[in-house]
This record gives C-alpha cells, sequence and structure tokens, in this order.
C-alpha cells in the first residue's frame, strides 16, 4: 500500500507498532523538497533487506527499488547543472550494477549499500543547490519499521 503523496510505503503514523497504511494528510514528507527522492531512499535505506534474516524477496524488492530511486533521481538531475552530481549518480548505477540481482551474497549486499549511500549524496547535492541542509533518515525512523537499523556495520 503506496502512501499518495510521497509514492512509497510507511506507517501511517510516528512510532513502531502501528503498521497501517498511509493515508492521505498523514506523510512525513509532505511540503519537503524532493518528497519521492527522500521517501525512496528511506524506504530503501529502512528496508528488510539489511537486516540479518533478509530473504531473497527483500533482497528483489530493494533491488527493484534502487533502480526506480537513481532513475528518479537522474530525471531530476536532467534540470539540475551539478556536475559533482551526476558523477556520484553513476558511481551508485555502477554499484548498482555490479551487484547484480541482489541476490549474490554479501558481497552484493556491499554494493547495493553503496549505491543507496551515493544516491544519498545525489540527494544532498539537490538539496544544496536549493540552499536546504541535507536529507536526514533519522528524522523520518519513526515512520518506518526501523528498529534494527543500521546494523550491518561490519561492512
Ligand atoms: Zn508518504
Amino acid at each position: 500500500m503506496s502512501c499518495p503523496i510521497c509514492g512509497r510505503e510507511h506507517s501511517s503514523s510516528p512510532g513502531r507498532g502501528r503498521r497501517t497504511p498511509a493515508k492521505e494528510g498523514t506523510c512525513p514528507y509532505k511540503g519537503v523538497a524532493y518528497v519521492e527522492l527522500r521517501a525512496g531512499h528511506d524506504q530503501i535505506y529502512f528496508g528488510r533487506w539489511r537486516r540479518m534474516d533478509a530473504s531473497s524477496i527483500d533482497l528483489r524488492k530493494a533491488y527493484r527499488q534502487l533502480e526506480r530511486l537513481l532513475r528518479e533521481i537522474a530525471a531530476a538531475l536532467e534540470t539540475e547543472d551539478i556536475p559533482a552530481a551526476r558523477m556520484d549518480l553513476e558511481k551508485a548505477f555502477e554499484a548498482l550494477n555490479t551487484a547484480g540481482s541482489g541476490e549474490e551474497g554479501p558481497e552484493s549486499l556491499r554494493y547495493m549499500d553503496h549505491a543507496l549511500s551515493y544516491a544519498h549524496r545525489v540527494i544532498g547535492d539537490l538539496l544544496h543547490e536549493k540552499g536546504l541542509p541535507p536529507h536526514s533518515p533519522a528524522d523520518f525512523a519513526g515512520w518506518y519499521d526501523a528498529g534494527e537499523v543500521p546494523f550491518r556495520e561490519d561492512w
């Protein structure tokens, strides 16, 4: 069930254990710049694929979400002249390609994580260009089932 505002999946209210789907007017990203990109990033950032008990379905889903996010970032960058961001986006695509479909074990996960980090940098560049502070996923953590994230910090 996707949120009608950001187009992604998150809770309808902050706080854990309330996993009812978001309804209009309850989106934490409402009114912020680059709603889709920020929500898209966080959905992956707080996604199940990063858990130790992630299934191959979680990984495939995360891979598709990453692909979608990078395409959306590419579209947003088309109208901006930020060479550093373009380079980071290229690195993100490279990392995602190297990761394969997200099912090839720890190496694959690591590259998906790299892709997400580069995506975060590009979103930061886009925000900076508008004079806005960088995107902080922690500000939105309560809207996700994110009790154990981040965890794979031994990479
Ligand atoms: Zn939303």
